[in-house]
């Protein structure tokens, strides 16, 4: 079973939207995480199970930044965590879904991610994470 583990959530500016969403929320982001690799910086807020990730660019041939460009902010994925990545990218190859990443790479919050490409998933960008160690 995949539980939803977060949504992504693409934004310009991470300071002015972590004032935001901790408004919102009535209580503050819990971390922020730049992943060089990827050209970005994230923050997490917890809400209930679930958490917000807020993703920010921080170059401009990021793929965040491409995503703002071209449709503006907003959700931008849904992540789903998974026992084991491995055997779940193999499935889903298998059963003919298209993965960005065919083996998984190191992603914010401690966790291997593997994106499906979301022409495969009614245009929307699906996640795989895994914690590390589990
Ligand atoms: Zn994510």
């Amino acid at each position: 079973m995949m539980k939803l583990e977060h949504i992504g959530i693409a934004v310009k500016d991470l300071e002015s939207a972590n004032k935001l969403f901790g408004t919102l929320f009535n209580r503050p982001h819990y971390k922020v995480e730049s992943v060089e690799s990827e050209g970005v910086k994230t923050s997490f807020f917890q809400t209930g199970e679930s958490k917000i990730e807020l993703l920010e660019a921080t170059n401009p041939d990021s793929a965040i930044a491409k995503f703002i460009e071209k449709r503006g902010e907003g959700i931008h994925h849904l992540a789903f965590e998974v026992k084991d990545i491995d055997a779940e990218i193999e499935r889903l190859s298998g059963e003919g879904y298209q993965l960005i990443h065919q083996t998984p790479k190191d992603g914010a919050d401690n966790k291997r991610i593997a994106f499906l490409h979301p022409k495969s998933t009614n245009g929307v960008l699906v996640e795989l994470c895994q914690e590390k160690n589990s």
